[in-house]
């Protein structure tokens, strides 16, 4: 599990979720005992559409948002991640499970408030990171 150096509250836990399960999807099918380079760049990738996420700490999770960001590639392999790890994380990040379970049931913010970003948010308090 990663924590973000520029992600706020809510996101960074949203960041941690994300690159435990990228860990347990590396571990098992890329025989790494650090994470390979095709597996942290998806990482890279997904703390950079967090940063930019016009929902910013409104996010809803990702697969019931209405905005589709990730290109292509990036969002097949997040799939196959999402599927593999998915019923894992109970396994081995009880907490974050149960709170990703729980946003999930959320309704959806309608639109994105203007200027929500964490990108915009840490601009804006000049941490340029
Ligand atoms: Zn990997």
């Amino acid at each position: 599990m990663k924590s973000s150096d520029i992600l706020l509250g809510k996101l960074n836990t949203e960041f941690k979720t994300v690159s435990a399960m990228i860990e347990i999807y590396c571990k098992k099918h890329h025989n790494a005992t650090h994470l390979c380079e095709e597996c942290q760049q998806l990482m890279d990738y997904a703390e950079v559409r967090l940063d930019r996420c016009p929902y910013g700490e409104n996010k809803p999770t990702c697969n019931t948002c209405p905005i589709h960001c990730y290109k292509p590639e990036p969002k097949e392999q997040m799939r196959l991640v999402m599927r593999f790890s998915g019923p894992r994380m109970l396994l081995h990040h009880p907490i974050l499970a149960i709170r990703h379970l729980l946003s999930e049931k959320r309704t959806v913010v309608d639109k994105p408030q203007p200027n929500a970003s964490n990108r915009h948010i840490r601009l804006k308090n000049g941490n340029k990171k």
